[in-house]
């Protein structure tokens, strides 16, 4: 048996994540390691910090970074900010908004789902409706759905859910750092992101912020472990969060000037955040979201062009992610596999009742570029002639050359 050297075969990731990493962050996280507590990386870590504060448009102190993926991240957040028996409303409209009721329902939360067609996303009177049968502590919803490629609009539902005195916990997952998240101005307590979608550094880390009022359940759950516990350390007096790996109390207080020594920091993952952060502020959230809005139109037109019917609400579509419905004439497993053999790129289907019937375009992050779209256009266009789907040749990249030539009058 022959044990490979890693050397992976160039790929361009135009999947809705994992999204190809900046080379920058890939460089940065190969620096040598430093102990956890040396000043020299907890000042790194203080760095993080401030730049995810901006990224998230937040003043929440509470505002750092979860050695796991994005879903961990959820669940750090969902398991610490909801106490067994809560009432909490989860408006789902695609698979993730289902995987906040499986976080939840597994840490004893009081559940209900309201749910809307796949391709849709909810009216803000749909969710006061069920706020004012009262008794919510929270709503958990998705802002990205990238299922479905919907993206859900918040401001309203912020104000809603402040009004119900109700706390909005928010998954960012998959638009943090490609789309305008404003955490303080719409009222969310706590928003979780990803690293591998939009701030395009690998997976295994998810970055999070939550507000004085998350503080304040924490620490009447808080529980420091024997062993590294002091005197001063009392218990609070609600039930303690149900995980020791992801628990935010002790999460917190490692992120702060304690530095409770609660896990071994995973260095190099932080290196790469740290860059793509640094990385995000450089280009400007403003540059930063006007460019993934431009490759959207032009992706989007260079799809219609071809003929493809993009699918779900149009006016809803996240900029970051795009489903269109497979043609007759080819399968979603032979569209995937010819544009990832002969062209090395990866697409992606979907879930569910979308499985086989969409594939979705990514265009986040690093991906997001002007000559990533062009390239994804001629390839999707070349495999779909091969199995004979009839489309207009040369029309797709055209249409995208033109909605970037119209951008630069
Ligand atoms: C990708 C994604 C997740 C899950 O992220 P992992 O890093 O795979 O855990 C959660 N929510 C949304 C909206 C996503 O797009």
């Amino acid at each position: 048996m022959e044990f490979r050297e890693i050397n992976p075969s160039p790929r361009l990731l135009m999947c809705p994540g994992p999204t190809d990493a900046d080379p920058r962050v890939l460089r940065a996280m190969s620096a040598p390691i430093l102990g956890q507590f040396d000043p020299e990386f907890t000042s790194l870590m203080n760095e993080t910090m401030e730049m995810e504060r901006r990224v998230f448009q937040t003043k929440n102190e509470q505002t750092y970074v979860v050695n796991s993926t994005s879903r961990g991240g959820l669940e750090t957040i969902l398991t610490a900010a909801i106490c067994p028996g809560d009432k909490v409303l989860i408006p789902a409209f695609g698979r993730f908004g289902y995987l906040l009721n499986e976080i939840l329902a597994r840490s004893g939360a009081d559940i209900t789902i309201i749910e809307r067609e796949w391709g849709t996303v909810f009216e803000p009177e749909e969710i006061e409706a069920e706020l004012k049968k009262g008794g919510y502590k929270a709503v958990a919803i998705i802002h990205g759905e990238t299922s479905t490629s919907m993206m859900q609009p918040l401001e309203e539902i912020g104000k809603i859910c402040k009004q119900y005195d109700a706390m909005l916990i928010v998954d960012t997952v998959a638009t943090l750092g490609g789309v305008d998240i404003r955490v303080d101005e719409w009222g969310i307590d706590a928003c979780i992101g990803g690293t591998q979608k939009c701030i395009s550094a690998p997976s295994g880390t998810a970055l999070i912020t939550y507000n004085k009022r998350i503080e304040e359940i924490i620490a009447k759950r808080k529980r420091v472990e024997k062993g590294i516990r002091v005197d001063s350390d009392v218990d609070g007096n609600l039930p303690p969060i149900p995980s020791n790996y992801l628990d935010l109390a002790q999460l917190q207080d490692y992120w702060s000037p304690r530095r409770l020594n609660h896990h071994t920091e995973a260095t190099s993952a932080q290196y790469g955040v740290h860059e793509a952060l640094r990385i995000i502020l450089q280009e400007g959230l403003e540059a930063r979201f006007a460019r993934h809005i431009l490759n959207d139109k032009a992706l989007c037109a260079g799809l219609e062009a071809m003929g493809l019917k993009i699918f779900g609400d149009r006016k809803h579509k996240a900029p970051v992610v795009t489903a269109f419905h497979i043609p007759e004439g080819i399968t979603g497993p032979a569209l995937r596999s010819d544009i990832l053999n002969h062209f090395g790129i990866e697409l992606a289907t979907s879930f569910g009742p979308l499985d086989g019937k969409v594939i979705r375009v990514g265009n986040m992050g690093y991906s997001s570029q002007k000559r990533n779209v062009l390239l994804t256009l001629g390839a999707l266009e070349a495999v779909l002639l091969s199995h004979k789907v009839k489309v207009p040749s040369g029309d797709a990249v055209a249409a995208a050359l033109a909605v970037y030539k119209d951008a630069e009058k």
